[in-house]
């Protein structure tokens, strides 16, 4: 229109550049490989007379492929529709004891506790902890605000500790200085919540080490690392008490849930009755202490136990989704992945890439918009705890003097598609598109 031309001109009369066209009878795929070959996002939809009757996205006729969608196995119907003949379809039941027992099984504890959510596995780690208002907790910064958010339902003042640059995970140096700082002051943590981020074990050898050295509870928050291990024990054996999460973009889901665990009986079972409102064993109903809803139902325990019995299935094919992106993306100089120590084996739930900027032109969030524009989901890396606003006033304690990690990884990484439904094509059509686009830039 700048051009001179009006709403009623055929579209042909525009310049050289003008939007790529076709025909109303075009075919899916036809417009498909013509978006593919001319590289543009989507094409304008033209009928006999050279009108426009459409306009069509890229993102919306390719087969998308999200980043970590519920992956399920045949086995969850049969113990819903048990659930449902029997009518334990509320409150606790058969399935919900038996996915308790068999979570412990899995994880090497001897009590898990299946709740409502990961975070209210968290938050009631912290009460069963006696963490209150006033009291410091030290936690990692690079991670889900999830983490975080419990210590604050306590009005207990979190400490962000600094991820490591080779595995992401809490850096042991930033601990052993804010430790050392704070016994100076008299001012230690009540507990530390340390991460296993995207599936990956911290360095929970130096980290149990400097904690009990000097008195702190550890609380592992697992949420994304069931099914890995550290030492040859499952992740979320180290600490005190550990967090799991079965949200549904986790590696297994109950479409939404979470589960406490620990070797501790006390703990989980003051744990079980802060979960189901704090009642105490009476015939009446009477109460002495603040509580929650926080149980996990017995049809959604189904779903777990479908899920609990393919989850060596899923981190083998995560593992595998990761090694495939490891091999496809190898050509590409400035591209580094999640650091795997010697003595670990993460579940890989997510295959996260950091760029270097010096070698890869691109930030991240433009590779994520033209990824999506191909109908790929990718996601940014955590944004680090000291970089929310929720947070902004909190201590955080860096790598080094010189150096603040979490900041940095958020900067520069970006999160692949790492379903386990995905097949070995769906990886390399991710990988391809990535090399496409990276190269351009
Ligand atoms: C998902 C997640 C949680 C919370 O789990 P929900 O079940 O979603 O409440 C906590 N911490 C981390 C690191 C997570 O990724």
């Amino acid at each position: 229109m700048l051009a001179g031309a009006s709403l009623d001109n055929s579209v042909n009369i525009l310049p050289e550049q003008a939007p790529i066209s076709v025909k109303q009878e075009a075919s899916r795929d036809e417009m498909l490989s013509l978006m593919r070959s001319k590289k543009v996002a989507s094409l304008l939809v033209l009928n006999d007379e050279g009108e426009l009757v459409d306009v069509v996205d890229r993102s919306e006729i390719e087969d998308q492929i999200l980043l970590s969608p519920p992956h399920l196995s045949q086995l969850e119907i049969t113990y819903i529709k048990q659930a449902l003949d029997d009518n334990w379809v509320a409150p606790a039941g058969p399935n919900l004891l038996r996915f308790e027992t068999e979570l412990a099984q899995k994880v090497d504890r001897s009590h898990a506790l299946a709740l409502s959510s990961g975070s209210g596995a968290l938050h009631l780690a912290l009460r069963v902890l006696d963490v209150g208002p006033g009291d410091r907790v030290y936690v990692s910064d690079m991670t889900f605000i999830a983490s975080v958010q419990p210590i604050f339902y306590e009005q207990a003042i979190p400490v962000l500790i600094d991820a490591d640059p080779e595995h992401w995970n809490m850096s042991v140096p930033a601990l052993e200085r804010q430790l050392a700082k704070d016994h100076a002051a008299g001012t230690l943590p009540k507990a530390l919540v340390v991460v296993h981020l995207y599936g990956q074990s911290a360095d929970m050898g130096a980290i149990m080490q400097l904690a009990e050295s000097y008195g702190v509870p550890v609380v592992e928050d697992a949420a994304e690392s069931l099914g890995a291990s550290y030492r040859n024990r499952p992740s979320g054996t180290d600490g005190v008490l550990a967090a799991y999460s079965f949200n549904g973009n986790k590696i297994i889901t109950t479409s939404g849930g979470g589960a406490l665990v620990s070797d501790r009986q006390d703990l989980i079972d003051h744990a079980r009755k802060l979960s189901t409102q704090g009642r105490d064993t009476a015939e009446h109903y009477q109460h002495s202490e603040v509580a929650y809803n926080y149980r996990m139902s017995n049809i959604l325990a189904g779903i777990g136990l479908g899920q609990l019995s393919v989850l060596d299935d899923r981190v083998r094919r995560r593992r595998e989704i990761f090694d495939l992106y490891k091999q496809e993306l190898s050509d590409i100089d400035g591209i580094t992945f999640q650091g795997e120590p010697p003595d670990s084996r993460g579940n890989r739930w997510l295959s996260v890439i950091a760029f270097d900027p010096d070698k890869i032109a691109y930030h991240p969030y433009t590779v994520l918009r033209r990824m999506r524009e191909r109908g790929l989901e990718t996601r940014p890396a955590w944004k680090p705890m000291h970089m929310q606003p929720l947070c902004r006033h909190l201590e955080f304690m860096p790598h080094s003097d010189i150096d603040t990690v979490s900041s940095s990884l958020f900067l520069r990484s970006l999160c692949l598609p790492s379903g386990t439904a995905m097949t070995d094509e769906d990886v390399r059509r991710v990988a391809g598109n990535l090399c496409e686009i990276l190269a351009e830039g």
